[in-house]
């Protein structure tokens, strides 16, 4: 039975990926060595970092005047390094979920911090908008895509102080207008890679701004200086970025992948709302194309182990909701082809069937 992969991360990668990877493992480049083996300055490994920064770039359209970094340490490291590097005195952070909360949470650590707005009262269910941002804050932080509620912001926002955004579930799933970012970062094992590397966006020109020692592996500029090779790098995560990004480029790119996903998002969503045994916890205009959270509908609530249960019989992996929403959430990154959004589909349709009042 075909095992369809929906968990929210790490997550289902490209079978292009994988079947890669799986031989760099044991023949890196024609070396005769494996890719956990060699040198990360050797001049193998140099051209996969090279050509994954040169594809970064083209896929996303970066502008002159940032860098890509592939960095250690996680998201979660970087909300630490965003207020290290750019919190003077004051910045602004929108509240949209657990990650948001815990960036704000490490900002406070540096400097004020003015939370602009927040969907807490009601669980995270939606994007706060009509907020004010004030004009004397040093960035303003938001997380795109809320991975554990399935809330997502949809457009490139325009503010007047630099932007900075956590990226981590929904990088490399439409086109970014990068030059409205001071920074764009995320783990990669959400949508591009195994855990174990950081990419990092940076405006250039965003950088030596504040007052404070910053520690060496700490400083972005450090990491521009060395071209993310100041220590040694994730060198098997960076070589399978690398081959996610030439998967999709060969896909079509970005705006490509657009399309793909929000058809799958939108055949998932329209069975959800059809079907009177499940409703979806998101605000409709805020539904995330990467993470669809629904739960059983009233009067079928006591069902939902048995959904559970059905469902992973059938071949449905991962798709337990987090413990903050409960019920149910498919992740349905870009690697995840329509066929398994369609089991899934037709799994809930027979439920349906079996258990309709
Ligand atoms: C998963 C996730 C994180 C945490 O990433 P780590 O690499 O585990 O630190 C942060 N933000 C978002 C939006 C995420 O989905």
């Amino acid at each position: 039975m075909k095992i369809h992969n929906f968990s929210a991360g790490p997550s289902i990668l490209p079978e292009f990926t994988i079947e890669k990877t799986a031989e760099a493992i044991k023949n890196f480049a024609g070396t005769g060595l494996s890719v956990m083996e060699v040198s990360h300055r050797g001049k193998e490994f140099i051209a996969v970092m090279d050509e994954a920064v040169a594809l970064f770039r083209e896929l996303l359209n970066i502008p002159e005047g940032y860098s890509v970094l592939f960095l250690g340490g996680g998201a979660s490291l970087q909300f630490c390094m965003v207020p290290y590097n750019l919190l003077s005195k004051k910045a602004a952070y929108l509240n949209t979920g657990t990650w948001a909360s815990k960036a704000l949470k490490e900002a406070k650590l540096f400097g004020e911090v003015v939370e602009v707005a927040s969907s807490k009262d009601a669980n995270f269910s939606y994007i706060p908008k009509g907020y004010t941002i004030p004009d004397d804050v040093d960035y303003f932080h938001i997380t795109t895509n809320n991975t554990i509620f399935g809330t997502e912001i949809h457009e490139d926002l325009d503010v007047k102080v630099p932007l900075v955004a956590d990226m981590s579930s929904d990088i490399f799933s439409r086109p970014v207008d990068v030059s409205k970012y001071a920074i764009i970062y995320g783990g990669a094992q959400k949508n591009l890679a195994p855990a174990g590397v950081t990419f990092v966006i940076v405006k250039n020109d965003i950088l030596g701004k504040v007052d404070r020692p910053i520690p060496t592996m700490l400083n972005y500029q450090t990491h521009i200086n060395d071209g993310s090779m100041f220590n040694t790098p994730p060198v098997v995560p960076v070589f399978a970025a690398l081959q996610t990004l030439k998967w999709l480029k060969e896909m079509g790119g970005v705006a490509a992948m657009q399309k793909i996903n929000q058809e799958k998002a939108a055949i998932l969503y329209d069975e959800i709302d059809a079907n009177p045994l499940f409703k979806g916890t998101a605000n409709k205009e805020d539904r995330s194309l990467m993470n669809v959270c629904f739960v059983m509908n009233d009067g079928y609530e006591e069902l939902e182990p048995e959904f559970q249960k059905f469902a992973s019989a059938n071949g449905m992996s991962g798709i337990k909701g987090h413990r903050s929403v409960g019920g149910f959430r498919a992740s349905i990154y870009n690697a995840m082809p329509k066929e398994s959004v369609q089991a899934l589909i037709d799994c809930m349709r027979e439920f349906k069937k079996m258990h309709l009042k």
